[in-house]
């Protein structure tokens, strides 16, 4: 379980974008981030991984405050997806799902194994191994940003965005081969969205975020419609 206890984050220049936010996040399941754009929601979430460091309060994975960890090795128990992958243009698509299991030192051929074995579960082609990010549509480059960050099997998964610069068509299957995996690996998620729909459709729990950083709800998808 992830905890954020009385967390708030003030920029240097005083905008408050996360204001006393306190949330858990159960392990195992899907936690979406809802709410208007700059509410808050990119920030609380890079806070889990130390990109960002909170101004008060305190973030704890598994009840160990994530500060007394090195934030590398904090990182290594984390995937990140990003809105447009962030794939790295000159690796071909097999290199860079296997660019955390390379980083860790992993045997290349057991790296690449993996790599492979990723695509099938994300629905790529493994034929598509060999290409390069640029060949491929938004569509499947956000699939090998999903199984860049799944490589190393960390247990915890942050996800901003993942599905928002694809067509309507293209997401919703993104959505359901998303959920599928989801119920193969189990992972830990915070999810960052602007669009309801897609918390309620992912969400076991819903955190929704109002302008100034407030949490204001915390709910089931069923309880948010119902209200
Ligand atoms: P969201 O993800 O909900 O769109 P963000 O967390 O990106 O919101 O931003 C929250 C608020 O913090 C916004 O007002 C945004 O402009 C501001 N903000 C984000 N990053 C910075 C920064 N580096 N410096 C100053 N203000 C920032
Ligand atoms: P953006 O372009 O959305 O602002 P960022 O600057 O937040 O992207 O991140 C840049 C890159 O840093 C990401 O594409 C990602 O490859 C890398 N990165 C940051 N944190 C992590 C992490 N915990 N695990 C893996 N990669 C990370």
């Amino acid at each position: 379980m992830i905890r954020f206890d009385g967390v708030t984050k003030r920029y240097p220049d005083g905008t408050v974008a996360v204001d006393d936010l306190t949330l858990e996040i159960p392990s195992g399941q899907i936690t979406v981030f809802v709410g208007p754009s700059g509410c808050g929601k990119t920030t609380s979430l890079r806070m889990i991984n130390r990109m960002i460091e909170p101004t008060a309060g305190t973030i704890s994975i598994d009840g160990e405050d994530i500060r007394k960890k090195d934030a590398s090795d904090l990182r290594r128990g984390i995937g990140y997806v990003i809105q447009h992958a962030g794939l790295f243009p000159h690796r071909t698509i097999i290199d860079n799902i296997a660019t955390v299991p390379y980083l860790l030192g992993w045997d290349k051929k057991k790296a690449r194994a993996t790599a492979l074995e990723l695509m099938e579960r994300v629905g790529l082609d493994t034929k598509m191994a060999k290409r390069y990010p640029f060949q491929l549509s938004g569509g499947q480059q956000q699939r090998v940003g999903v199984a860049r960050a799944l490589a190393a099997d960390p247990p915890v998964m942050l996800m901003d965005e993942p599905f928002s610069a694809v067509d309507p068509i293209v997401r919703k299957s993104l959505q359901d081969e998303f959920l599928r995996l989801q119920s193969e690996v189990r992972k830990t998620i915070a999810f960052v969205t602007h669009d309801i729909d897609e918390a309620v459709k992912l969400g076991h729990r819903i955190a929704v975020f109002q302008v100034g950083g407030v949490l204001a709800q915390q709910a089931t998808p069923d309880e948010l419609l119902t209200n």
